[in-house]
């Protein structure tokens, strides 16, 4: 989709931090970290938000979970972590291509 920065992230026309691309993934470092660990997976298919979702879209959210546990893993997360996808403006949306983002490497607080 045109001037969407993540999907420049995902075909390498903007830079990242990368730390994971697969043909239907991209997992990069959030520019603006809120934890020690911050990563942000995306489907490289741009869909706008869960919202945009559709029946067919079930295999890839299901496979941007799996990577969030690997890459979890890889980045020593063994005591736990957290994944939050932001849907809309009230929910503090900015970026309008879904993405997952995992959080993790201190305690994290209750959320609200
Ligand atoms: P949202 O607020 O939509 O849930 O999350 C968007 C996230 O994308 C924010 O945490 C923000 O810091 C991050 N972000 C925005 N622009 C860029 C960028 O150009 N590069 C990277 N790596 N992260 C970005
Ligand atoms: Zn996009």
């Amino acid at each position: 989709m045109n001037n969407c920065i993540f999907c420049k992230i995902v075909d390498g026309s903007a830079p990242a931090t990368i730390v994971h691309r697969d043909e239907r993934v991209t997992a990069f470092r959030d520019l603006h970290p809120a934890a020690p660990t911050h990563i942000l997976i995306v489907p490289n298919r741009h869909i706008d938000s869960v919202n945009a979702l559709e029946e067919t879209d079930a295999d890839i959210v299901g496979h941007m979970f799996v990577i969030a546990k690997e890459i979890a893993a890889k980045e020593n997360l063994a005591d736990g972590y957290r994944l939050i996808t932001n849907t809309g403006p009230q929910a503090g949306q900015t970026v309008f291509h879904m993405h997952l983002h995992l959080l993790g490497g201190r305690q994290l607080r209750a959320m609200g």
